[in-house]
């Protein structure tokens, strides 16, 4: 990944989160406090602002937008979100490009990050059953000999499934976690904007 495709994903991230902003509060509308498009819109806006002002290597980018989500998000997700792309830096050269690999452990880093931070597992209705299962498939497809802009198509594929899957879940973390029972039926807003992320991720890649 060089950093122009590392500026050019937030800058697509933030074009589909606004495209399904009002389905993403929507889904929010039901589990929690309906603010979830508005709120990742606001933050995007911001870093694709900011995006097309740098020039800046990988890990100084990835830095920004992380100080920038945790500024102008707010909600859970904004310091989930934020969190993650400034573990991520660490994983980043201080250079205009990197390979799978150190993408890979980038992407690793900010999923551990998020953990760390809002200490949830697997099944508890989060962001997370989209994460991790998500790397995983990335990971096996990878080492299976997979190209990388392949790899990620398929697992962006993927990813929108198991945002849908996270509907019969019981939410156990965040807010949606106070609805106990009530939280089923419903799939959660940060597992879609998380498949909305691979997506852009996909075709970033699909790009070049
Ligand atoms: P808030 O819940 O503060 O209004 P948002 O609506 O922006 O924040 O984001 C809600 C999303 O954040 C949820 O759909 C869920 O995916 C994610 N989330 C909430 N709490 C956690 C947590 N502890 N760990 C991981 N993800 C979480
Ligand atoms: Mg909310």
């Amino acid at each position: 990944m060089t950093s122009t495709q590392f500026r050019a994903l937030w800058l697509e991230f933030h074009e589909r989160v606004r495209v399904e902003r009002d389905q993403l509060n929507r889904l929010d509308a039901a589990i929690g406090d309906a603010d979830h498009g508005t709120n990742l819109d606001r933050g995007l806006q911001k870093v694709a602002a900011c995006a097309a002002d740098t020039t800046d290597h990988l890990a100084a980018t990835c830095r920004q937008v992380g100080t920038v989500l945790l500024s102008t998000v707010g909600g859970a997700s904004g310091a989930l979100w934020g969190s993650a792309l400034l573990r991520a830096a660490g994983a980043l050269p201080d250079s205009d490009t990197c390979d799978t690999a150190a993408a890979l452990a980038a992407l690793g880093q900010g999923v551990s990050a998020i953990q760390a931070r809002g200490h949830a597992e697997l099944g508890d209705k989060t962001m997370l059953d989209v994460w991790l299962p998500s790397l995983e498939d990335l990971d096996r497809r990878l080492s299976a000999g997979a190209a990388c802009g392949e790899a990620v198509a398929a697992t962006a594929g993927r990813a929108a499934v198991l945002a849908q899957d996270t509907a019969p879940l019981q939410a156990r973390r965040g807010r949606a976690a106070y609805l106990g029972p009530r939280s089923v039926g419903h799939v959660d807003p940060g597992s879609v904007s998380t498949a909305l992320f691979w997506q852009a991720l996909a075709t970033v890649l699909a790009r070049s």
